[in-house]
């Protein structure tokens, strides 16, 4: 539910844009002390938990090593959730960090693996298994360290095993390898 409604304030937002950023300058002028207070406040909190970590780094080391030994399936449990909630948003961010720092065309459209997923319905590009059981990975069709940019036209979702197969190869010759004629 609350995804629904941060979907629909978004498409809202992207719809009229101006409009929003109008408000949004009208309300940072009409709150500027307030906002800055609580900016100070939220910086003043990071920098005193992470002082704080800093100093007992040790002990917290420590006593994750303990918990690590004994409940070795829950931590398992833990880092594979939180692999599976990050996972594609960390993998997005590299990717795009790369692009950039290439100085690859094109950006990414936000919804973009949405999109190819009903697209490809849900399969791999090239072995067809479902996505949904292995997992996927955004492949840049034409590698991007062969100019390839990084725009929605040149993505498509790979399971990772395919991925790792293709690696950085050019598409025509992929395809030739894995013996589809193009
Ligand atoms: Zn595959």
């Amino acid at each position: 539910m609350k995804r629904d409604r941060s979907a629909y304030m978004k498409a809202r937002r992207e719809a009229n844009l101006e409009a929003f950023k109008d408000k949004d300058r009208r309300h940072y002028c009409a709150n500027r002390e307030s906002i800055k207070a609580r900016q100070r406040a939220y910086y003043r909190r990071t920098k005193a938990a992470l002082a704080w970590y800093h100093a007992n780094k040790e002990r917290v080391t420590a006593v994750k090593a303990v918990y690590a030994e004994a409940h070795p399936e829950k931590l398992a449990a833990a880092q594979r959730k939180w692999r599976l909630r990050n996972g594609p948003r960390l993998a997005m961010h590299a990717r795009n960090y790369y692009a950039r720092k290439i100085g690859a065309a094109g950006e990414p459209s936000a919804d973009v693996v949405a999109v190819l997923l009903k697209e490809q319905r849900g399969k791999c590009k090239i072995c067809s298994c479902r996505l949904s059981e292995s997992g996927y990975e955004v492949d840049h069709i034409m590698p991007l360290s062969l100019g390839g940019s990084n725009a929605d036209e040149n993505l498509q979702l790979l399971c990772p095993s395919c991925n790792r197969h293709k690696k950085n190869i050019h598409p025509v010759e992929y395809m030739r390898r894995i013996g589809r004629a193009v």
